[in-house]
């Protein structure tokens, strides 16, 4: 049996429904699935119906942008209360964060000439949390660029004309809201980071677990990240980052996480309810 504990929807930058996810999740035989769109839950309550027809585990989920030292991170938070209204708020003030941003992004592009309206990047996102694939599809769509890869090399990759940077909340923040709110925190994809040294300081503010598997990991970083975990007494997770087909093919079922790892997060989610429950 085996899990994937990344995954987006269309409620963030995928382009899968949850059920459409659920569906290839089925084909491929995944016992349990979690959902972890970017600073959003609102697709949690649909994965779950879809989950349970399919006779999946479903685990509620988001992945939390976040920065430490200057270093952007991805926070995964796993189990946690989508009702919890503190975490509701905090995400919801970074969303109007990310509509910012995105309205920023087009005065930019329309100041050297680019005429892209922001609404009409609301209107093709039809999210709470869009982001900058968004806006290279909607460049797209109005005949601004000929292809995502034109949008983002072009206009929107870091210090591009359009580039705005995200705004993020303090990593140590973010794992003290996931508790707050019942849930587990996570680094997402620490071979992405390259920024091993800030794990000692996350450890210390309570983050219970590292993604050592994922589609961008190497076997031997995936090795690499197990022994830090091991070092650090944390949980292990991992999961495929799929996005559907806006990032080339769909990435789910290129990593299956052993079951044991989804026991062990359920025992470490039923400890520390225990020990502090949680704030609701
Ligand atoms: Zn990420
Ligand atoms: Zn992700």
């Amino acid at each position: 049996m085996f899990a994937d504990l990344h995954l987006h929807t269309h409620f963030s930058d995928g382009t899968f429904s949850p059920e459409e996810i659920v569906v290839r999740a089925s084909k491929i035989g995944h016992a349990a699935l979690a959902l972890t769109d970017h600073d959003t839950v609102e697709g949690c309550e649909r994965m779950a119906t879809a989950c349970a027809a399919a006779r999946i585990e479903f685990i509620t989920g988001t992945e939390l942008t976040a920065e430490l030292n200057d270093i952007e991170l991805h926070i995964l938070a796993y189990f946690i209360d989508t009702q919890n209204q503190k975490f509701l708020q905090e995400i919801k003030r970074f969303q109007i964060v990310r509509q910012d941003r995105i309205r920023e992004m087009a005065a930019r592009l329309n100041a050297i000439g680019v005429p892209l309206n922001a609404d009409d990047v609301f209107t093709l996102a039809n999210c709470s949390a869009p982001g900058r694939p968004h806006v290279a599809r909607a460049l797209v769509k109005a005949g601004l660029c000929v292809s995502l890869d034109q949008a983002f090399e072009r206009f929107l990759k870091k210090n591009r004309p359009a580039w705005v940077p995200k705004a993020k909340m303090s990593a140590l923040e973010a794992v003290e809201l996931v508790h707050q709110a019942g849930g587990l925190a996570v680094m997402a994809h620490p071979g992405l980071n390259k920024s091993d040294e800030i794990i000692p300081e996350l450890v210390a503010a309570g983050l219970d677990g590292i993604e050592c598997f994922h589609t961008k990991h190497s076997t031997a970083t995936s090795e690499h990240y197990l022994e830090i975990a091991d070092q650090h007494k944390l949980l292990v997770t991992g999961g495929s980052d799929c996005h559907g087909k806006s990032k080339g093919r769909p990435l789910i079922g290129t990593v299956k996480l052993p079951y044991t790892h989804v026991e062990k997060l359920k025992a470490a989610r039923d400890a520390a309810a225990r020990t502090a429950p949680a704030a609701s």
